[in-house]
Order: C-alpha cells, then sequence, then structure tokens
C-alpha cells in the first residue's frame, strides 16, 4: 500500500520498525535512517528482513533531508529521533511532498519549552500542498488524545473534566535510568508543573502538587501533577473541558537522584567550559546514564495509561476511565525494547498505518485527536495494546 520512512533508530525508532515490518500489507517498502546507520543496520538485523533499506542522515540539516526523501521517495515520514528536528523534517517534507507523522512536540534546543505553536505555524503550507501532518502519535501525547476523542464520541455529550494518568510500575535493577530519551525526559521532568481550569493554566512548582492513584493491577502509586503537551491541544479542541490535568508516577529513589542531579548543576542545559570545549551538562549526562534501549531484558513489571473522564450524558453525571496496561517484559520479547518505548513505537506506527489506509488523510497539521478515534482503537486491540473501560466507576481525581 506504501512506503514509510523512519527517522530515528533509537528504542521507539526501533519498536515502529518490528511493528511495521510486521504489517507487510500496509507498508510495503520500508527504510529507517539515523545519525548513525550501524544502529539502523542493528535494527534489520534484529527483524530478520533484508528488505528493509537503511541510510545515514543528518536530520538537522533540511538539505540532507530533501536529498534522501528525492532519492527514497516516501509516502510518509515516521519522525521519531528527537522534538529538536521537528520543524527541519516538516520543511523537507513540505519541499519533497511528502506526509509527516512524530511523537513529540517541537523544543528548540537551548530552553525546555513544549508547545504546539511552532507547528501549527505550518498549517497553511501543508493545507496548500495537500499534504497531512500527523502530531502527537505516540501513546501520551498520542493514545491519550485519541482515548479522549473516543469518550467524546461514544461515552459524553460534553467532557468537563479530563485527568491522564500515567503510571511505569516496572523495575529495570537500575538505580537510575530514564525510560527515554534522558535529556528529553529530564527536561519535561524538572520544568513547572501546570494544568488547565476554568480557561486559565495554572502554573505550579515543578513536582509540587502528588497524590497516590490506584492504577489497575498496580496498586496504589504516588502520582505528580506534571505539564503534558497534549493538554495545550485537548482543551483547544474539546472546549467544554473545565479542567485538564496529567499525572506520572515516580519511585522516591528516583525522585532523590533527579534532585541529586539538579543541584549539583547536571540538568543544566546551558553550555558550560571543561577542559578547553564547550559541554551542556546534560548532554553529558546523558553519556553516562544506561542507555534506555539496554534496559529490556531486565525490565519487569507493567505500564499502565489512561484517560479518567468526568462529564454529562444525557443529562446525567458519568465517569469513564480508558486505559492499556503493558508488560515490559512482553515488549522485550516482541521487538527486544522496554515498554515505554513499545507504547510510543506502535501507535506511531498505527499513526501511519491510518495514513496510508486513507482513513485519516487531510491536508493540514492536526492533532490526533482531530481524527476519527474508531480505525485506530480498533487497531490498538490487533497490534498488542489492548485497552479496557470501566464505566461510572470511581475516578480518585
Ligand atoms: P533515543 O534517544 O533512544 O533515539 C533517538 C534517535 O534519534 C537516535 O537513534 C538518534 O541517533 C536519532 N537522532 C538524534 N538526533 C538526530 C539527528 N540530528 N539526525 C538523525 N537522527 C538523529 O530516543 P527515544 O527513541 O527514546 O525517543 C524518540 C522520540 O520519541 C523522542 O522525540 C521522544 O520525545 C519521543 N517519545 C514520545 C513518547 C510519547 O508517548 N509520545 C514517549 C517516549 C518518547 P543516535 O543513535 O546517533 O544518537
Amino acid at each position: 500500500m506504501g512506503k514509510v520512512l523512519i527517522i530515528g533508530a533509537g528504542g521507539v525508532g526501533t519498536v515502529v520498525a518490528h511493528k511495521v515490518a510486521q504489517n507487510p500489507d500496509v507498508f510495503t517498502e520500508i527504510m529507517i535512517a539515523s545519525r548513525t546507520k550501524s544502529k539502523c543496520d542493528a535494527v534489520v538485523k534484529a527483524i530478520g528482513n533484508p528488505n528493509i533499506k537503511t541510510a545515514q542522515v543528518d536530520a538537522d540539516s533540511v538539505d540532507e533531508l530533501v536529498a534522501l526523501f528525492n532519492s527514497f521517495k516516501p509516502e510518509i515520514v515516521i519522525n521519531v529521533a528527537l522534538p529538536y528536528q521537528d520543524l527541519t523534517i516538516m520543511e523537507a517534507c513540505l519541499k519533497t511532498g511528502v506526509n509527516y507523522l512524530d511523537t513529540a512536540n517541537y523544543e528548540p534546543k537551548d530552553v525546555a519549552h513544549f508547545e504546539y505553536s511552532w507547528q501549527w505555524a505550518y498549517k497553511k503550507r501543508f493545507e496548500d500542498a495537500g499534504l497531512t501532518a500527523i502530531l502527537g502519535c505516540g501513546f501520551d501525547p498520542g493514545v491519550s488524545g485519541i482515548y479522549t476523542a473516543y469518550a467524546a464520541k461514544h461515552h459524553f455529550d460534553e467532557i468537563q473534566y479530563l485527568d491522564i494518568v500515567d503510571c511505569n510500575a516496572g523495575n529495570h535493577h537500575k538505580a537510575f535510568a530514564t525510560n527515554f530519551n534522558p535529556e528529553i525526559n529530564i527536561r519535561e521532568i524538572t520544568q513547572n508543573g501546570r494544568y488547565y481550569e476554568n480557561g486559565q493554566w495554572v502554573t505550579t512548582q515543578p513536582l509540587e502538587i502528588h497524590k497516590d492513584l490506584t492504577y489497575p493491577n498496580i496498586g496504589p502509586r504516588d502520582s505528580y501533577l506534571l505539564y503534558h503537551e497534549e493538554l495545550e491541544s485537548l482543551v483547544k479542541n474539546f472546549p467544554t473541558i473545565k479542567r485538564a490535568r496529567f499525572w506520572m508516577t515516580f519511585g522516591q529513589e528516583y525522585l532523590t537522584h533527579l534532585r541529586v542531579i539538579q543541584n549539583i548543576g547536571m540538568a543544566r542545559i546551558d553550555e558550560v567550559e571543561y577542559n578547553g570545549m564547550k559541554i551542556v551538562p546534560l548532554q553529558f549526562l546523558k553519556a553516562v546514564l544506561p542507555n534506555p534501549q539496554d534496559l529490556g531484558e531486565n525490565y519487569e513489571g507493567e505500564t499502565s495509561i489512561g484517560c479518567r473522564i468526568r462529564g454529562l450524558k444525557d443529562g446525567k453525571e458519568r465517569t469513564y476511565y480508558v486505559y492499556n496496561n503493558c508488560s515490559h517484559q512482553e515488549a522485550y520479547k516482541e521487538t527486544g525494547m522496554q515498554g515505554v518505548s513499545y507504547t510510543t513505537g506502535v501507535p506511531a506506527m498505527i499513526g501511519a498505518m491510518m495514513f496510508l489506509k486513507g482513513l485519516w488523510k487531510k491536508p493540514g497539521v492536526w492533532n490526533v485527536e482531530e481524527f476519527n478515534p474508531d480505525p485506530f482503537m480498533e487497531q490498538l486491540n490487533k497490534q498488542g495494546l489492548p485497552w479496557h473501560e470501566v464505566i461510572d466507576g470511581d475516578l480518585e481525581v
């Protein structure tokens, strides 16, 4: 049905490549390209399909991307490199007539700042070019938005309160490690918290608000209020929402390490002089932390991510909780990667599948909740991320 180019051969890129290769009726030709070609070759070897092509590309360079797109001629690019590359890849798509999908919004390297404005600014250009750009199609952002759209379509007349709850109850047996790119992860967690209430954004200190939430098959876990990028598009696309928040679990050991990292200046993202050269402490820290891709083998336990929603149906109050639990070990057995990479990579593949099947094809730049959630929800059940729902249960939030 279509040619796909995956950019990025990290934890998420590896899962995307496995899942794309498992669906040959949709993805007829596959290429994986990244900064380090040997990593792409290793992914292809692990999959065992010599028809998957590989290439080296610096995705910070529009010219290099244009040359690659012109030679491979993909219909869609799945961008699972880093958020810093979103805009260069979108530019290259416009120059070559290629459709676009990513899992994280653009961030400038020198400020940890999350907002869609930079990418939404491309809407008219994608529209005029007749190209589709699908933003934020991982799990959160991604499935969190699709769950919300599904709830709005099938369970509510009006969504009023939305809490996205993200629990990782896994144990990788390392003193400290992040589950995806450590630089991006630590930038996200150390910024101020923020949530939406009655038309306004309320800012909190980093990790200031927390409470125990009970996760299915896991039990109670201390959950911290963070800002997360999908809140911005969800309150815009579902204007009846009165309050929207995002919660993520952290263990005490993780938080203690994080506090030390910050206190000693290792979370800094500005350049410092070291031995006659300039280094960014957080990038140096990434080089010495465990590689998230190597966590899978000994990772036990599950993730549980879902949406807890309160609103009105037929004039009555209703609650709705929709979630997926994903086992790190099962993810590792299938793809060689842990559950956090798996829960991101599977939805990215499904988003590209929705586009190639013509189900999510509309010129412009869109967040996932702006498409029909039904065929995506159906594929989640088939592709390894089955979901469950609880109607009129206690949401705790
Ligand atoms: P990794 O660091 O494991 O992988 C990133 C990959 O991108 C690496 O292969 C890296 O190359 C490559 N890359 C980095 N810079 C460039 C460049 N300039 N040109 C070409 N390739 C480049 O990260 P993850 O796989 O953990 O995460 C990938 C993306 O997924 C991130 O954007 C992250 O924010 C997002 N994500 C989204 C989630 C969601 O639920 N929506 C959850 C988790 C992650 P090299 O190997 O040479 O360093």
